[in-house]
């Protein structure tokens, strides 16, 4: 029967475990260095489009053990005034969603496990086993090996096997540099009811930040440091970063920031995040998948959606060559390797276009987060410019909110 080794169970990892297993073809193993994929920060956005992938993996709706809540909007403030705001769902399509990532890995391993996956659980790959020139297998930080005839390499942004196989990235200029804080406590609880499931960007004078009420309670905040033409100096205590925060808040949330205890403010934890995308995501034996091939800005919420539509797409292609399961080990690893091939060719042009909707998103937050006089000028015509933005902000967020067609 023929083998497919998965490194790594987050949303590409665990999402295509489930696909495959679900199939009942092949042999399905996951590898994951984490005792229990739970631990790490993780993002809580769920557009559409991954809600689509969930749904083609028999996974949406999903049970109440997993958190997750419809957002009600999205809302711009500029220094400290609204800009602009639009609700959800708008559109074609439904509302995007937050969730608890790390219950929602847990629910499609358990769902993957169940229909046959079996899983290693803390246990890091530290090596590619090569058997003549193709991938034959991984090798374990214990040194043990386990052979496959496919590895997919869902190991993350620092990709270790995407390194091993000397797969190119290509990168964006410069990494962002994202400091993530979780704020708890009875201000908090009150911005979060102030918030009515809102999700919040705040862009003030060098500053620029994302508030939004996590599906664990409590607030998550997420600041952009450095950019072009300002580099703001992060703050060092609790009392100056609330005292930061309010500065460039409307007036309501930012007393309600001031507010906040010592004790209220967990972090930061400080993310260096490499964006980029490898123009090839396979070598015989190998595929990469979700941020190991294309490691995405957290700019509107495309990582784990990606992931989970990488996911589903590989599914499609390798079941059909899994089930070549009385053909020779040439035919099965030609049929494997021309899979991969096919799943690059189908996710390369959803990836690329999404890369370059954050891009542009990017470059109007910093240009507005550098540029006072803009600043300045939006402000003072925001009641009559805010609905015509707006407008326009709708009318380019369809590709972040939906991708392309799925293959
Ligand atoms: C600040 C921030 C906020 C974000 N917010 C959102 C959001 O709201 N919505 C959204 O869609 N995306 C968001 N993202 C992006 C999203 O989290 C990622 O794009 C997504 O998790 C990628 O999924 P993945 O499965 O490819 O990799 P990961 O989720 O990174 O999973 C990789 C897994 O591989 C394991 N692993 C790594 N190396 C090895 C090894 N050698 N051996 C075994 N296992 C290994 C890791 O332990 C990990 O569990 C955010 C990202 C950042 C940085």
């Amino acid at each position: 029967m023929a083998r497919v080794l998965i490194v790594g169970a987050g949303p590409a990892g665990a999402g295509l475990a489930l696909a495959l297993a679900r199939r009942g073809q092949g042999q399905v193993e996951l590898v994951e260095a984490s005792p229990e994929a739970l631990g790490r920060f993780r993002g809580e956005g769920l557009m559409p489009s991954g809600l689509e992938a969930l749904a083609r993996l028999e996974a949406w709706p999903l049970p109440a053990a997993v958190p997750h809540r419809r957002l009600s909007g999205w809302s711009f403030q500029l220094e400290g005034r609204p800009l602009f705001q639009v609700d959800e769902p708008f559109g074609a399509g439904p509302a995007c969603h937050l969730i608890d990532q790390p219950s929602l890995l847990q629910h499609l391993l358990s769902k993957a496990e169940g229909a046959g996956c079996r899983l290693h659980l803390g246990q890091a790959v530290v090596g590619l086993v090569r058997e003549r020139d193709r991938v034959s297998g991984v090798e374990l930080a214990d040194g043990r090996r386990l052979e496959a005839d496919l590895v997919v390499a869902c190991d993350g942004r620092s990709s270790t096997l995407r390194r091993l196989a000397g797969l190119p990235l290509e990168e964006e200029a410069e990494p962002l540099r994202v400091l993530w804080f979780r704020l708890s406590g009875p201000a908090a609880e009150a911005i979060a009811a102030n918030l009515a499931g809102r999700f919040v960007t705040v862009i003030g004078s060098g500053d620029s930040w994302a508030l939004f009420a996590s599906t664990r309670g409590g607030l998550q905040l997420g600041w952009l440091e450095g950019g072009a033409g300002v580099a703001p100096v992060p703050p060092t205590t609790p009392a100056a970063w609330r005292e930061r925060w309010a500065a460039v808040a409307p007036p309501v949330l930012g007393s309600r920031l001031r507010q906040l205890a010592d004790g209220d403010v967990e972090g930061p934890l400080r993310l260096t995040v490499k964006v980029g995308l490898a123009p090839c995501w396979h070598a015989p034996g190998l595929l990469l998948l979700g941020d190991a091939a294309h490691p995405l800005s957290p700019l509107r919420a495309q990582g784990l959606n990606m992931a989970l539509r990488d996911a589903v797409v590989a599914g499609e292609y390798l079941g059909p060559a899994l089930a070549t399961a009385d053909a020779s080990a040439n035919a099965t690893a030609a049929a494997l390797d021309a899979a991969a091939a096919a799943v690059t060719a189908a996710r390369l042009p959803e990836l690329r276009a999404v890369q370059a909707d954050q891009r542009r998103e990017a470059q109007r937050a910093e240009l507005l987060r550098s540029q006072g006089w803009l600043r300045a000028l939006l402000r003072a015509l925001a009641p009559w410019a805010g609905p015509v933005i707006a407008r326009r902000w709708v009318r380019e967020q369809d590709r972040l909110r939906h991708g392309l067609p799925l293959a």
